[in-house]
């Protein structure tokens, strides 16, 4: 299964360590042959190397778009060579056989993550180079195919006896698969962005492996990071400053963290949400981080211990020395200030990511979960309670400050998973069911956490008692309602739209309380 190679055909955009491999190659005896570009690199390093126009007889024309689309090239990369026919074609055309190919593509990706103009970005969709690494993983029998300069290292010491294995031409031809399907995906995406339909039947989705984890959700599980390209500010893109290599499950909350203080932009304040097992367990704002943290905190300190803690500001020295005090998996934030570093770099483990910005909720983008055999795939929740026409439905209008509090905690609800309610005051969460199977469970266990943080912080009440409510989809029946009523709430926010909204309005009247329709439902499964 060892293969010889005579001839390498080199065509590379990212000409990163092409000169030191191609060195390498005619060391070892092997022909050069190579595109525009990558000829004058090769040859201005004084290699000798063929114009790939002494394979096709034809001079690359139209300004590169048509430069090794010729069977001089596709039949020297897809010839069976112990094929008789194929053998006899080669001599009858005079066709090379091309056993090494060297390929990356036009850097579609950076283009458009650069925002290019429209030609410009059409320009950059690379076909030749495509096509020949198509051809050549196709024929790993006899040819290899490299599409990414980290495994030029690997080629030459597989190189070391003259020959390459078919083990590691297969492997070189999966992943080649995955580069020219990963660029189509980017390419289809960017026409799925430019028509303005992020969902069209003629999309695909995809993304390209960033990095390995040591595990996914649990140690027996096999895991892997895989970034889709979109352009949005978030773990995905983030810059690790310090602290371990982030889990499946870090990778995971941190996503949940960041996505949910985004909701909070910069210029409206400090915000602070803190993370475990993807739900909240703290939100606040404050008229410092600091304040902001410690409000957070103060939801349920019990739950934030070994947490993940997302910030809408500059991470500073006065908010990461709190921080420090408690045992945190990740920080995240757009940024750090260098006295704030200097504090977080007193606890070594502890991760702290920055994005450079926030994303913003409002732009729509997908979100996708597999099921056994499928992936399904939707836009991103992007509904905001600030542009919704919030209904009155109750006797009783609600406060100024009640309205404020029942969309703080309705965008908070946004990012609990369902059944979802959460209780809020003056900006701060102060109690948050999340995840039951019945809604007015949601309710009454988001009720005793704000009874369990009130005797942590040895306060006489819970902070309940006048608070607003938020549940992410309608009530289905008054208890839930009654429930919350019970635990101090005097204003409640919902989507509306049960079959029972009456008897539910007519609860909150008899209970004096105020209550707003969103008709948006927030569910998260
Ligand atoms: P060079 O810098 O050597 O002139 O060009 C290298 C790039 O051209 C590589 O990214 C390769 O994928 C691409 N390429 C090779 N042949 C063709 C072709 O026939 N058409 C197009 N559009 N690109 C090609």
């Amino acid at each position: 299964d060892q293969v010889t190679v005579r001839t390498a055909l080199l065509s590379v955009s990212d000409k990163t360590g092409i000169v030191d491999l191609a060195r390498q190659l005619h060391e070892k005896g092997i022909r050069l042959v190579s595109t525009g570009g990558t000829h004058k690199a090769l040859s201005e390093a004084g290699l000798p190397v063929d114009d790939v126009s002494e394979l096709t007889g034809f001079p690359e024309v139209m300004d590169g778009r048509v430069k090794t689309l010729h069977p001089g090239v596709h039949g020297g990369l897809l010839a069976i060579r112990d094929d008789a026919e194929h053998v006899e074609a080669m001599t009858k055309h005079g066709i090379t056989g091309i056993d090494l190919a060297v390929i990356n593509l036009y850097p579609f990706e950076e283009v458009r993550a650069k925002g290019e103009d429209y030609p410009t970005t059409v320009e950059n969709i690379d076909i030749g180079g495509p096509a020949m690494i198509r051809a050549s993983a196709k024929n790993h029998a006899y040819v290899t195919i490299l599409t990414d300069p980290a495994d030029y290292g690997v080629l030459v010491e597989e190189l070391a006896s003259g020959t390459t294995s078919f083990a590691f031409r297969r492997t070189m031809a999966a992943k080649a698969y995955a580069r020219t399907a990963a660029y189509d995906t980017a390419i289809s995406s960017w026409f799925a962005e430019v028509l303005d339909t992020p969902m069209p039947r003629h999309r695909t989705i995809g993304g390209v492996l960033k990095e390995e984890m040591r595990y996914g959700e649990n140690p027996h599980q096999k895991a892997a990071f895989y970034v889709t390209g979109e352009n949005r500010p978030g773990v995905a893109t983030a810059t690790l400053l310090q602290g371990k290599q982030l889990s499946y499950n870090n990778i995971n909350d941190t996503d949940a963290a960041f996505e949910l203080v985004a909701e909070f932009p910069a210029d409206q304040g400090p915000a602070c949400a803190i993370i475990k097992h993807a739900n909240p367990c703290g939100v606040a704002t404050g008229s410092t981080l600091l304040e902001a943290y410690s409000r957070a905190l103060a939801c349920d300190s019990t739950s934030a211990f070994g947490g993940i803690i997302a910030l809408n500001q500059t991470l500073d020295a006065a908010t990461a020395e709190e921080i420090v005090k408690l045992f945190t998996e990740v920080i995240i934030a757009p940024e750090v200030s260098d006295e704030a570093k200097a504090i977080i770099a007193r606890k070594v483990n502890l991760r702290l990511l920055v994005t450079g910005a926030l994303p913003d909720p409002r732009v729509p983008g997908l979100t996708a979960k597999t099921v056994a055999g499928g992936l399904l795939v939707q836009t991103r929740d992007n509904g905001m309670v600030e542009d919704l026409e919030l209904k009155v439905v109750t006797k009783r209008a609600p406060s100024a400050q009640e309205l404020i509090d029942m969309k703080f905690a309705f965008r908070v609800a946004k990012h609990v998973k369902s059944n979802a309610v959460v209780y809020a005051k003056n900006g701060q969460t102060v109690g948050i069911g999340a995840g039951q199977m019945s809604r007015v469970d949601s309710v009454r266990i988001a009720a005793i956490k704000a009874e369990e943080a009130a005797k942590t912080l040895g306060l006489p009440k819970p902070l309940t008692i006048g608070s607003a409510v938020a549940s992410e989809a309608f009530l289905p029946f008054a208890d839930g309602l009654l429930s919350a009523v019970a635990a101090g709430a005097t204003a409640v926010i919902q989507p509306g739209g049960s079959m029972r909204d009456d008897e539910v309005i007519a609860a909150a009247d008899e209970a004096g309380i105020a209550m707003v329709f969103t008709g948006m439902r927030h569910f998260r499964h």
